[in-house]
This record gives structure tokens, C-alpha cells and sequence, in this order.
């Protein structure tokens, strides 16, 4: 039979009904401990865990103890890899968790990691106050940067063998830069090849993924995600993934098990409900995006607005999203005339949009990146990156999309 579509396995992939009373949904096993069958088997099952055998073909890992596994964390990641048919996913209490869980995995002090600029605030500042201070070294690039050239040179220089991670997040927030994943994934093998070391490669893939962008497809070995955001979709929980190979995800949840960062079975429980819409909210997000997006491009007090995809965005920048993303998601940024005063008087002003940070749910959000999600970053890193006072960043729900537009319609007049 042809292998079936994540939208068709989301509701009962990996569960099955006689483990609990037939019920057709996965209960919450709200439990800390499991009961061994016999003593031999918890010696087996905790041999597994440990690595210190290998499971003959068809047999599950027993389960433990809730910090080592649970059923709804084991559910929701064999659904969660799915998406992006990667080999394993690994699904924390947090993003940030979920992130810095996979820094501390692949970098020790006199390592380098390359990551692009901008990232998520919380990500910066983990890489700035904590790598740095335990000796890794930081080093940037940007949508701007001449990836092939870096990569030339990194191979050529011998501080280049001391990269070991290289991190990208794409399309950044909230200017919507694509950073070129192909080029980061051939960086990646000449690096390799150059120094012959291990060198990984992650994506912050929370903007468009899992649906519209496969970073696995490029060469990366993981995804990043917040699980608050899209995949969670109704702004009800945090929560963290990383999805991709065996190996690196053998070695990520290796530590994960140490610094018990795993999502709760509550939190999981949430998670799987929300995967099983997630193709249709996240495709329904994008298609309301287009719509507010033709809106915004046509109102006389809109000077700029940043979407991926968008001529605005400059020609090389539209090829590379074209390539490596099969929609330009549901996130929108745009300039109004008049600076903060005139985006106050919008935020102030939206009615059935709410003022709030976070992105991806189904309700749609808009915020003032300056002086919100972007507050901590100076103000001469804002200004290269063209991030003024006048932009206001959305995120867009799943409303009528006419709604949507008659909010931010009533919103800018008597600018
Ligand atoms: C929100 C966010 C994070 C952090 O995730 P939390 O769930 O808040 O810990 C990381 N990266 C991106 C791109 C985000 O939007």
C-alpha cells in the first residue's frame, strides 16, 4: 500500500485502543512510574534505556519512569516526526528548552557555533550570556552574508575546524530575511570534508515548519521548533521539539533525560490534539496572510510591508524562499506613516486582533517589535536591519479573512 499522508496519520498513529479500555483516544497516562511485568523485564527494559544492549527488531522500549518515557511523549513524537519524515523527535517543556538542550548537547567550551543574526531574543540571549561565558565562541552571519565565500574561508582557516554547530533561523523575526539553507548545508560538508570534524547543523524552523519548509531536505540534522507557536495553535501552552536524525537525536535526548527537561503528559496530551488540525489551521493562517498581505500593499498609510516572497523583499531573497518554502507562512510586518505614534494608535485601535506577543495560533496577534519582542536588542542592530518604530508585526489567524481586514481597516483611520 502507498505510504499514508501525515494528515491522515495524525489521529491515530502510534496508539492503540486495547492499551486503554478501547478508548478511541490516547488518555493522559498521568502517572510518574510504571509497573514492571516481572523482574527480568525491568532489567531488560532499563538495559535498553542505558544503550547497554540493542532491541531485537519489533521491541518497544519498556516503559519506566515518566522522566525517561511516557506514552503521550512517545505518541505525540513519532506523530511529530511525521511532518518532515525525520528519523526521531525529541519534544520539551519549552522552545527555549528544546533549543538550549541542543547547544549544550554539540557545543563544549573552546567550540565555535555559527548562528545567523537576528534569532529569537531568547535564543540570543542564552548564546551571549551563557555559551560565551562557559568559552564557546560566537560567530554571526545574515541574510546578507556571502555564504559561499564564508565557507571558503572557514575551510581555509584552522580556527574553522572549531565550528561544530551551525545554526540558522529562517525567515528571521520580524524583518521575514530568508537565510539560503542549501548553501548552509553544503557549508556543512566542505567543513566536514576541510577539517575532517563533526560539525551539526539545526534550523529554528518555528516560522514555517513542519508543513511549508523540510530543513532535513538541505542537509540540516535538526529542527528547532516552539511548539507554543503553530503546533500548539490555541495559545494555551508552552512547549519545545526538535525533530531529525537518529543520531543527533540519540545524543539530545541522552542529556534530555539528565536535565529532565521533557515535556509533561499533560502538555503532550495537548500537543496531539493540536497536531491533528495542524495542516488545515496552518494552511487556512497562510491563505488569510495573502489576503491581509494585498490589503496592507495597497493602503496609502502602509510604506513597506515585509513578507516572504514579496518583490519588496529584493530578487535574490525571493529565489531563495521560492526554492526551500512552499508557502510564505502566516507572519506579516509592515511600516505605517508617522512612526510609533501612528503603530500605537493601530495597536490601541485593532478590536478582534489582540495586542500580544507569540505567533502561529489560531487567534491573530499584532505587536510592536521596537519596543516589545526587539525591546533588548540595540538600537544600532535594529536600524541595520531596518527594524524602525513604525513597524507592526502580525500574526494571523484563522478569522474570516474580510474580518481580518476590516479590523486593521477601522484601525488606521484617523492616522
Ligand atoms: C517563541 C520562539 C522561541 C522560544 O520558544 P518558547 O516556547 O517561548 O520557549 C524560539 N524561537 C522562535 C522563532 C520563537 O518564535
Amino acid at each position: 500500500m502507498k505510504k499514508m499522508k501525515p494528515e491522515s496519520l495524525m489521529m491515530t498513529h502510534g496508539y492503540v485502543p486495547e492499551w486503554s479500555e478501547n478508548a478511541v483516544k490516547c488518555p493522559i497516562y498521568q502517572t510518574s512510574t510504571f509497573v514492571f511485568p516481572t523482574a527480568e523485564s525491568g532489567k531488560r527494559f532499563f538495559a535498553l534505556a542505558y544503550g547497554k544492549t540493542e532491541a531485537t527488531k519489533d521491541e518497544k522500549p519498556g516503559l519506566i519512569y515518566s522522566r525517561l518515557n511516557n506514552p503521550n511523549l512517545q505518541i505525540l513524537e513519532e506523530r511529530l516526526s511525521l511532518w518532515e519524515d525525520a528519523q526521531d523527535a525529541a519534544v520539551f517543556e519549552s522552545g527555549m528548552s528544546a533549543i538550549s538542550t541542543v547547544f549544550l548537547t554539540f557545543l563544549k567550551p573552546g567550540d565555535r557555533l555559527l548562528i545567523s543574526n537576528p534569532v529569537y531574543g531568547g535564543t540570543h540571549h542564552f548564546v551571549h550570556s551563557y555559551l560565551q561565558s562557559i568559552g564557546v565562541h560566537v560567530e554571526h552571519f545574515t541574510a546578507e552574508t556571502d555564504l559561499k565565500s564564508l565557507t571558503e574561508e572557514l575551510c581555509a582557516d584552522p580556527r574553522g575546524a572549531e565550528i561544530k554547530l551551525i545554526y540558522a533561523e529562517t525567515p528571521a523575526n520580524p524583518t521575514n530575511a530568508v537565510i539560503d539553507m542549501k548553501l548552509l548545508g553544503e557549508m556543512k560538508i566542505a567543513l566536514i570534508k576541510a577539517h575532517k570534524t563533526e560539525v551539526k547543523m539545526a534550523i529554528d524552523n518555528t516560522y514555517l515548519g513542519p508543513i511549508w519548509q523540510k530543513p532535513m531536505d538541505w542537509g540540516a540534522d535538526m529542527s528547532c521548533y516552539s511548539a507554543t507557536k503553530f503546533l500548539s495553535g490555541h495559545s494555551d501552552l508552552i512547549a519545545g521539539a526538535i525533530t531529525g536524525n537518529k543520531e543527533s537525536l540519540l545524543a539530545i535526548k541522552s542529556l534530555r533525560t539528565f536535565l529532565g527537561n521533557m515535556a509533561s503528559p499533560n502538555t503532550c496530551w495537548l500537543l496531539t490534539r493540536s497536531l491533528e488540525t495542524l495542516s488545515i489551521r496552518m494552511n487556512r493562517q497562510a491563505d488569510n496572510a495573502l489576503t491581509v498581505v494585498k490589503f496592507l500593499q495597497n493602503h496609502n498609510l502602509v510604506t513597506r510591508v515585509y513578507f516572504p516572497g514579496l518583490d519588496s523583499q529584493g530578487d535574490k531573497q525571493v529565489s531563495i524562499h521560492r526554492r526551500q518554502s512552499t508557502s510564505a507562512g502566516a507572519m506579516i510586518s509592515f511600516d505605517v506613516k508617522g512612526g510609533e505614534e501612528s503603530a500605537f494608535h493601530v495597536l490601541n485601535k485593532l478590536s478582534l486582533i489582540k495586542l500580544a506577543v507569540s505567533l502561529g495560533s489560531n487567534e491573530s496577534l499584532a505587536q510592536h517589535p521596537f519596543h516589545m519582542t526587539h525591546a533588548d536588542m540595540p538600537d544600532e542592530e535594529k536600524k541595520s536591519l531596518k527594524l524602525t518604530d513604525s513597524m507592526i508585526r502580525l500574526s494571523i489567524g484563522i478569522e474570516d479573512p474580510e474580518d481580518l481586514i476590516q479590523d486593521l481597516r477601522q484601525a488606521m483611520e484617523g492616522l
